[in-house]
């Protein structure tokens, strides 16, 4: 499995000399498995584009590019790409994007494909050469062929969004990219007139499950790409139920779950690359991280497994 992150910005792209390094394209992740030359993209944010440039330069331009699209969620940060992804112009390519069924009542087609409307883009979905099937998905296992296993999580955001874990050959590459540690829902302050000890009991067990759940989910992963947009202390002073993790937790839980690589991301748009590498000086010294090599994604890097 070669892994390549096109897009490790979180949000909104944050062009500009402090995030150079790291780089300022939103969500995009190219899975590539060059013994049976298939390819999975996680997510379509803005790094889609160079993704979609890259296939063309390299030999594509003959429309014969078959590909799959894994949505986490439909977050503007992980879809706004997609207009850009030149090969959805070329005649003969082929695109399965999967996404998540929403309690909308939009269908994926019109929340993706609906960004290719006049009234944000100057071409209409309707007018594109490629065929695109869209399919929905849900919590699960599925066989994607080729010995390929996809296992599905729901994971801790305002919006329906995925976790992804892929298994190929012995080898697992998963992806956690916008969530927070599931918390316990009820009034858990006794003080409070609507505090409930049963319920508070019950909430905090939920919440423990979950975490759990999703911890196992991780387990033995060769790669987990996790999102770690805020510091412990962000996250405790006014970012907890925003949906994404504190890089600490995201380190413990991959430690917890034998992680061997995890890929920190979703880097905030504010954040430096001054800042990203004292960050990862703080959080990914070997000494504090055991079994687990944890780094700070950028954009174009690649990971092997
Ligand atoms: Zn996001
Ligand atoms: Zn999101």
């Amino acid at each position: 499995m070669k892994i390549k992150f096109w897009g490790v910005r979180g949000s909104i792209p944050s062009p500009g000399t402090p995030y150079v390094q790291y780089g300022g394209n939103t969500l995009c992740v190219e899975l590539y498995l060059d013994d049976i030359d298939r390819r999975i993209i996680i997510d379509a944010g803005s790094g889609l584009r160079l993704l979609g440039n890259h296939l063309i330069t390299e030999g594509f331009s003959t429309g014969s590019l078959e590909t799959d699209i894994f949505l986490t969620h439909t977050h503007l940060d992980h879809i706004i790409g997609f207009p850009f992804f030149g090969p959805i112009f070329q005649a003969g390519t082929r695109l399965k994007i999967y996404g998540p069924v929403t309690c909308e009542d939009d269908s994926l087609e019109a929340v993706i494909g609906g960004q290719l409307s006049y009234r944000y883009f100057p071409v209409r979905q309707e007018e594109l050469t490629a065929r695109i099937e869209y399919i929905n998905l849900k919590e699960g296992c599925f066989d994607l062929g080729d010995g390929i296993r996809l296992t599905t999580k729901y994971l801790n955001h305002p919006l329906l969004c995925l976790g992804f874990r892929f298994e190929y050959k012995g080898k697992i590459c998963c992806t956690a990219y916008d969530t927070e540690p599931f918390q316990n829902l009820f009034i858990t302050d006794p003080r409070d007139p609507a505090y409930d000890e049963i319920m508070a009991h019950q909430g905090e067990a939920a919440a423990r499950d979950e975490n759990h759940r999703l911890e196992d989910f991780f387990a033995g992963a060769d790669l987990l790409i996790h999102d770690a947009q805020y510091t412990r202390q962000e996250y405790d002073t006014g970012k907890r139920g925003w949906g994404h993790s504190p890089i600490e937790y995201a380190v413990e839980a991959a430690m917890r779950s034998q992680v061997k690589r995890l890929a920190l991301f979703h880097h905030d748009p504010m954040r430096t690359d001054t800042q990203l590498d004292e960050l990862a000086k703080l959080n990914c010294d070997s000494r504090n991280t055991g079994n687990t090599e944890a780094f700070f994604a950028r954009e174009g890097m690649q990971v092997e497994l």
